[in-house]
């Protein structure tokens, strides 16, 4: 900006050959004071794990005014406000947990009602910075969702917009095809377009394809993905992996359930046509909830190389207590597992923000917002418990020690980021 300026200026016989001298020194004395700015929060020592930009190894990471500054070995302390010691920890971008339902209020249900959860109660202690919320609003009820939940939450929350067009009401409402409605779900998610990533299809009983192929004409209209819950009963497993496009979404992955087919045949081998729709570009979320997660599915498959796309909680009130605590504790089961924990920051990160069509988000390049996960692992003797009540043990465990969110901290378990007090 400020070259232009001298360019701007520079006509001959209008600045003197001194005055451009001047005004170049200003320009690159100005650079260098740019090397002086103040930073709000510098974490020293960290193992830094930010897979877009390959990164995996010791690093400082500087933050000032709520984005990152810098990504480098040893950065100068002299200009932070707060210094924290990240020695012996990992520094990751913060955790993005793609199915959530957090449209909490106070009707019976998921939809403003007492069966979601408020995404802060949850997430930040478990170095999760965003949320999406898995259409438990649809186009008519997404303003009061906004208005009390998304627009009053520290945490980021991003939403799938339900076809049916007050979201997850309940049968029969929710399966009512007259108030699905591509068109109005369409034009809510345009409007709301820095908020809302995409649709999503759920409950539907009945043999017809008509909310499915509603959904889809949404995503297509507003060119969002389609998130597929999946209590679809009759449409079978072969035809919806047919019917849904590269980059639509299939959660509840890794479960056996009574209203779909198994990813796995009998023999526990994948399936031929879940293969191919991973090739075509598909993405496979895990969608632990409270019954959408089983060890005998979920590891046989990662032996086969079916790994999933992201760690997706299906958080809310029910789930949350059982065999799924966060979305932490299901990247610790895939540690135990023996996913590496490189591989696993990569799909709770930046692999999932390329799902949700949100690459801003998920990693940590200079001038990215500045939300930040510092975790720690430990050691001990450790069980894990899937949907249906079974358990796993493992030496591992994933934990929050600080969480930042546009560059403040939201949570620090063990004061990391805080004075001593007797010497304050
Ligand atoms: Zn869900």
């Amino acid at each position: 900006m400020k070259s232009l300026i001298v360019t701007e200026i520079y006509k001959p016989g209008s600045v003197s050959i001194p005055v451009l001298l001047l005004l170049f020194f200003t320009f690159f004395s100005s650079i260098h004071t740019g090397k002086a700015q103040e930073i709000d929060i510098l974490l020293k020592g960290g193992h830094v794990i930010d897979p877009k930009n390959q990164i995996d190894r010791n690093m400082d990471v500087a933050i000032a005014e709520g984005i990152i500054l810098e990504v480098a070995p040893n950065i100068s302390a002299s200009n932070a406000n707060k210094i924290v010691d990240a020695t012996g920890f990992y520094v990751v971008p913060g955790l993005i947990d793609p199915h959530t339902h957090v449209f909490v209020g106070s009707r019976d249900g998921f939809a403003d009602g007492f069966s979601s959860v408020s995404p802060d109660d949850i997430t930040l202690k478990a170095g999760i910075t965003t949320v999406v919320d898995a259409g438990t609003s649809g186009w008519r009820n997404f303003p009061v969702f906004k208005k009390q939940v998304i627009d009053r939450s520290k945490t980021r929350v991003l939403s799938f917009l339900n076809i049916a067009g007050s979201g997850m009401t309940g049968f029969p409402s929710e399966e009512d095809i007259n108030d699905m409605d591509p068109r109005m779900t369409s034009l809510v998610i345009k409007q709301f377009s820095d908020i809302i990533v995409g649709v999503k299809i759920g409950h539907y009983r009945g043999s017809e394809w008509t909310p499915f192929d509603r959904a889809l004409e949404a995503g297509r209209i507003a060119n969002v993905p389609l998130l597929v819950e999946c209590h679809l009963p009759v449409l079978p497993l072969e035809e919806i992996l047919d019917r849904i496009r590269p980059g639509d979404i299939y959660t509840h992955s890794f479960c056996t359930a009574a209203d779909r087919m198994c990813l796995l045949d009998e023999e526990g081998i994948i399936r031929p046509f879940v293969q191919e729709a991973r090739k075509k570009g598909v993405r496979f979320d895990v969608g632990h909830g409270g019954a959408m997660f089983h060890f005998a599915i979920a590891i046989p498959a990662m032996e086969q190389g079916f790994l999933p796309d992201s760690f997706g909680s299906d958080l809310h009130r029910f789930s949350m207590n059982s065999g799924m605590k966060n979305m932490l504790d299901i990247m610790s089961k895939y540690l135990n597992m023996g996913m590496i924990l490189e591989d696993i920051i990569h799909r709770a990160t930046w692999n999932t923000a390329v799902s949700l069509q949100r690459e801003d988000l998920g990693h940590l390049s200079k001038g990215a917002v500045a939300d930040i996960a510092v975790l720690s692992i430990k050691k001990g003797n450790f069980g894990f418990i899937d949907a249906k009540g079974l358990k796993m043990t493992g030496d591992r465990r994933l934990e929050a020690e600080l969480t930042i969110r546009e560059g403040k901290v939201v949570w620090d378990l063990n004061g990391i980021s805080a004075k001593e007090w007797d010497k304050n």
